[in-house]
């Protein structure tokens, strides 16, 4: 039996878009829509004595904010935000919190790496790091319409996303958040965003885990131009690693996308399953000296879009980066001065 067949999901049927329901005592679970082939986010209102902490916002879109119009006018007008947190710069994470923010007063919470992050995301648009981006992907071996759908890609970061607040309140690993007098460990976690914050209520065994363990998708985990000899994979499974030491395995898990779960424990497994074998496909295909970019059909036979090769591309450089790190790949140069990888 796998692993995927030991997961419990106590609340099978999603929400409709837009329409807050409890999912755990004192949480309410509530899905916004998304425009992409991950269609949904979800977005957890924790109560907070006379209101709601709103935990991540959607993206930033009109559909996005006519629905939190709706809420502030509906479910929410009785009982307002109190407060906002956010656990990672993705835009469908971050994207309306400036907005939201301004438009109910509100102080935003975040780890000081992802709101740092955000902010130099929203500014990529104006520079001309784009060329030196541009050389990074060709180097590897991508085509030019794939780097030119991750270079729209991550200039439409500025359009997802709103301008943060000037200020906000830092949250760190180990701290202790209370909300309506009930206490939330802060842990953090790396790969999939670089201080992405989880939450966990040991007291009602409820683990607010963000991106960084979901049920069905396997988190991205992705290098990126700015830091090319980066191991987020090794970040990522460490984290996990920590997560099953620090997180009871009885846990109700509310992610970021999919379904509530639990037997947490079991997908942390399943994950750094996948990672290995995959770590084991890209040794058997490198057999001979290949760039990176080459090596994405062979771990991704499907046809991909440019967008998802995108995707594909920044996911097998993490684990390129993280054999090599491990001693499994080495790299050489190619007759063209380009630096190809093989298995060690
Ligand atoms: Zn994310």
């Amino acid at each position: 039996m796998s692993a995927a067949a030991k997961l419990v999901f106590p609340a099978p049927d999603a929400p409709a878009p837009g329409i807050p329901v409890e999912v755990a005592p004192g949480i309410l679970w509530l899905r916004l829509a998304l425009p992409f082939a991950l269609n949904h986010v979800n977005i957890y209102l924790i109560e907070d004595g006379p209101g709601w902490a709103v935990l991540d916002t959607g993206i930033n879109d009109a559909r996005s904010r006519a629905w939190w119009e709706a809420l502030l006018a509906g479910p929410l007008a009785e009982r307002k935000p109190t407060r906002l947190i956010c656990t990672h710069f993705h835009p469908d994470h971050v994207g309306l919190a400036g907005w939201l923010a301004n438009r109910c007063g509100l102080e935003l919470t975040m780890s000081r790496t992802e709101y740092l992050t955000t902010q130099l995301h929203r500014r990529w648009a104006e520079t001309t790091e784009i060329e030196a981006y541009r050389a990074f992907f060709t180097a590897n071996g991508l085509d030019e319409t794939a780097i030119g759908s991750i270079l729209e890609r991550d200039i439409g970061y500025r359009w997802l996303t709103t301008d943060l607040p000037s200020s906000f309140l830092r949250i760190a690993s180990g701290d202790v958040v209370t909300i309506g007098g009930r206490r939330f460990e802060v842990l953090t976690g790396g790969g999939h965003s670089p201080e992405l914050v989880m939450l966990l209520c040991r007291e009602d065994g409820v683990f607010l885990a963000a991106d960084q363990v979901l049920a069905k998708i396997s988190p991205n985990v992705s290098v990126w131009p700015q830091e090319p000899a980066s191991d987020p994979l090794g970040d990522f499974l460490h984290t996990l690693a920590a997560l099953r030491a620090a997180v009871p395995a009885g846990v109700l898990t509310l992610p970021a996308h999919n379904l509530p779960f639990r037997n947490l424990h079991a997908r942390i497994d399943e994950l750094t399953r996948h990672h290995a074998d995959r770590c084991d496909a890209i040794a058997q295909a490198c057999r001979e000296p290949l760039l990176p970019a080459e090596i994405v059909p062979k771990l991704f036979p499907r046809r991909l879009d440019a967008h998802q090769t995108g995707f594909a591309f920044g996911e097998t450089l993490a684990h390129v980066n993280y054999m090599l790190r491990a001693g499994r790949m080495r790299a050489e140069p190619g007759d063209d001065g380009r630096m190809r990888v093989r298995a060690a």
